[in-house]
């Protein structure tokens, strides 16, 4: 039975992570979301030693991007820190282990080139975008080093278990509650706003496909194309039966200070090598995530 160990095992791909691999006949062991015992050299020695992971999937982060030096150095301290410390850490308990690091589009900022590939230049330009590049030049530096270690650069993704911050989520809680009555409107930033969007659960079986190749190397996971989050809220008031001019407000606090970037990856190498395909389009995402959140058991965006 192949043995895995996750890192930010209950976030939204940690879990269906764990699942997929459960299904697989893996035996899965993992740490919960981001916490700092991800820089802790002898914790992490006793987990490996006890779990003797054939694939590592390392998954915990920190997410929430401060404007404060102390939200900083724990960014710093987490998504760097945490990965160089788990890469030492397997190097030397199992370094037979196929390692995967969860890299993200922010890695590029502000990117010099349209869509982006696997070879474009890293040019981070919030501290998370920083950290996560100064990590995967260290998955890499691992790799050049003989083991086996792969980068999946991740662009958005999304499932009805996204955090109601994120804004596909809350707009399609907003539109489930506005359809029950619970809530008149949805106040929303920037609505032009664009990202390459996808399904986490074709994102997680991504991360697998990258792990049975014969070579460790850096896959983009993406789907190529971009939507506004005018998009999102369309198809989630259509799918609410609302017409969204009715509710939606534009709420200018909620705007972000940063200029207009163009994050899309291509995934043509994933596809090439990996065989990977998305199985879900950008409008049955959207609309699966408003219908979970009609559910009864639907928790409601702040
Ligand atoms: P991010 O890419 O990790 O920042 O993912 P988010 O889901 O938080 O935001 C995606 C895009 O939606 C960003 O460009 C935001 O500026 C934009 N956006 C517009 N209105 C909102 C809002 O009310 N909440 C959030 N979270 N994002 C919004």
């Amino acid at each position: 039975m192949p043995s895995a160990f996750i890192t930010g095992i209950t976030g939204q791909d940690g879990s269906y992570l764990q699942e997929m691999l459960a299904g697989k006949g893996y035996e899965v062991h993992g740490w919960p979301s981001a916490d700092c015992d991800i820089t802790e050299p002898d914790m992490l020695r006793v987990a490996l030693q006890q779990s003797q992971p054939d694939e590592i999937y390392h998954l915990a982060a920190q997410t929430h991007v401060g404007e404060s030096a102390q939200v900083e150095a724990q960014t710093m301290a987490v998504n760097f820190q945490g990965t160089k410390n788990l890469l030492v850490t397997a190097q030397h308990e199992t370094p037979n282990a196929k390692i995967f690091f969860a890299s993200s589009s922010e890695i590029f900022g502000r990117p010099g080139e349209v869509p982006q590939t696997e070879t474009t230049p890293l040019n981070p330009i919030n501290p998370y975008g920083v950290s996560k590049a100064r990590a995967t030049e260290a998955v890499r530096a691992a790799r050049a080093a003989g083991f086996y270690a792969v980068n999946g650069i991740l662009y958005n993704h999304e499932s009805p278990r996204r955090g109601p911050n994120f804004v596909t989520q809350k707009i399609c809680q907003a539109a489930a509650a506005i359809a029950r009555g619970e809530q008149s409107e949805l106040r929303i930033g920037d609505t032009s706003a664009a990202r390459d969007w996808c399904d986490a659960r074709d994102v997680i079986r991504g991360m697998w496909l990258a792990l049975q190749a014969d070579d460790p190397d850096d896959y983009i996971f993406a789907s190529g194309q971009t939507h506004t989050v005018q998009d999102v809220i369309e198809i989630a008031f259509e799918t609410a039966k609302l017409d969204w001019r009715s509710h939606v407000e534009i709420d200018k606090s909620l705007f972000r200070g940063t200029e207009p970037r163009q994050l899309v990856g291509t995934p043509a190498k994933a596809r090439a090598v990996l065989g990977w395909e998305l199985q879900t389009s950008f409008r049955e995402l959207i609309e699966e995530m408003t219908q979970e959140a009609e559910g009864p058991q639907a928790t409601r965006a702040q």
